[in-house]
């Protein structure tokens, strides 16, 4: 399907801003473009839970009254935005694409939600997401499957697959996700699109319905680089409302994109460029890494060992965590009730109906390894080769600015390919190391596979060092121009 506003270009967020804080274009006349191109294509893609047309409206009205006025509205004017279904909106339902909070309504708005709202941004609409963030390829959600728009036959990836479709249909130019275990970057690889999780405490988890606490974070996922950059500015920053928020106030990051990457040492990953990985895939992170190498970096290959048991460690921590925090939904505080002579039974009732099988597969792993006889072996175990995976990345920073490497094993695989859990989880073996380091990380489209469709590249940095990254992320996005117009 297209990906373009009917009669004209999709235009990037900043191209957008730029035009309407000048009055060159209404922000009434943006979001009207948007919401015909959602109306025509959402029926095939199903991204959103929910469009937000009224409210689109009258926000965009509002922006335009200020400009109007001479005020400015802010770095995001006018620009449509999409919210994964799982950052509380005051007054909007947010479902998490579980029945169990059908019909909850937040009674605030999340920390990112408020700053872009302040930045002049419209929100359009909730996306569709996997279960509580569970999965990754949006099949999960309780209220069906997103497609992707470059395939409409194969999955937009998740958890955060209805933001990544947004995106790449031209819904919205910015999206925001969750990325507990790879669920922006993912997705943004297999949809083709930009996809950025930032530093462990970067930007505030307030009001982002918690999976696993110690590894949730909220990132943009957007169609450039520079768009990455500018709402990453908005989103990050010191809250607090998150006792995890770093105190520190959001990084420069736009004025140093076009630094370049000139002296950069950067290491592509050995342990993510081998078995599992598909050749197709192996290709592209290796010319991303000569596009780098060509653009002055020194690029060579790192050894990070302790990556190779991400995966098992996080498939403890997660549901772990996510047991914990999943117990608040009991049919008395949120969304669902299912009645019940006793109050236990009505829980149970509740649960039943409420949560579908990932949930509770996630549910009862995390219950088991942190009950008593278990935790050691299991739950602390976990949390020890998740030290070994912060050492071994910092070892690495010792002599690499950077790091490259893989974000999906494959390109975007077809409906019900991966019907067994633990081939499902594969998918995030490149991703999740960065999610237990707590460290930033970055999928940059870079070119096609075999079968033509979208591969993402990751770009990894230390904690903090977004601005480095995302040097790296636009000198690849460049690259990548020059390749398709040659
Ligand atoms: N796919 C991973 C999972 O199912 C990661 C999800 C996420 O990042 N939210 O846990």
């Amino acid at each position: 399907m297209s990906a373009a506003v009917p009669g004209s270009t999709p235009l990037s967020a900043a191209r957008i801003a730029a035009a309407v804080r000048r009055g060159e274009r209404s922000a009434v006349e943006v979001v009207e473009q948007h919401l015909a191109v959602i109306a025509e294509g959402e029926p095939q893609i199903h991204a959103f839970n929910a469009v937000m047309d009224d409210q689109a409206r009258r926000a965009a009205a509002l922006v335009d009254q200020r400009v109007a006025a001479g005020d400015d509205p802010g770095p995001l004017a006018g620009v449509p935005l999409a919210l994964k279904d799982n950052l509380c909106t005051r007054g909007v339902p947010t479902t998490c694409s579980s029945r169990i909070l059908e019909g909850w309504r937040p009674p605030y708005d999340a920390t990112v939600v408020t700053r872009l709202v302040l930045a002049g941004a419209i929100p359009v609409g909730k996306t569709n997401l996997d279960e509580f963030a569970m999965g990754s390829s949006t099949e999960n959600s309780a209220f069906g499957p997103t497609r992707n728009p470059h395939d409409q036959g194969r999955v937009p990836g998740g958890s955060s697959g209805g933001s990544a479709a947004a995106v790449a249909a031209g819904f919205a130019p910015l999206a925001l996700g969750s990325d507990t275990g790879g669920s922006i970057r993912q997705p943004a690889a297999l949809c083709g699109v930009v996809g950025l999780k930032p530093t462990y405490g970067r930007v505030s988890r307030y009001g982002l319905v918690a999976f696993a606490s110690s590894l949730d974070q909220i990132g943009p996922l957007t169609s450039t680089v520079a768009d990455a950059a500018v709402a990453l500015e908005v989103i990050a920053g010191h809250d607090p409302l998150d006792s995890t928020s770093v105190p520190e106030p959001a990084p420069r990051l736009v004025s140093r994109l076009d630094e370049g990457v000139d002296g950069l040492r950067i290491g592509v990953v050995t342990e993510l460029m081998g078995e599992g990985i598909a050749s197709d895939v192996r290709r592209r992170v290796e010319a991303a890494a000569e596009a780098l190498g060509a653009a002055g970096a020194k690029v060579d290959d790192v050894s990070v060992p302790a990556v190779t048991y991400g995966l098992s460690s996080y498939y403890l921590i997660a549901p772990a965590e996510a047991s914990s925090n999943l117990a608040r939904y009991d049919g008395v505080r949120y969304g669902l009730r299912v009645d019940a002579p006793t109050t236990a039974a009505m829980n149970t009732a509740t649960r039943t109906a409420g949560f579908g099988d990932e949930v509770k597969r996630r549910i009862m792993l995390g219950t088991y390894a942190l009950s008593a006889g278990y935790y050691d072996a299991y739950y602390g175990k976990a949390q020890k080769v998740r030290t070994l995976i912060i050492r071994d990345f910092a070892t690495a920073y010792e002599s690499f600015d950077l790091l490259l490497a893989p974000v999906s094993p494959t390109t975007a695989f077809p409906f019900g390919a991966k019907a067994d859990p633990l081939t499902m989880y594969l998918s995030d073996v490149c991703t999740i190391p960065s999610n237990l380091a707590g460290d930033p990380a970055v999928s940059v489209p870079f070119g096609a596979g075999d079968d033509g469709l979208p591969i993402g590249v990751q770009v990894l940095a230390p904690a903090l060092a977004e601005a480095t990254m995302l040097r790296a992320a636009i000198v690849l996005e460049d690259a990548m121009a020059r390749e398709v117009s040659t």
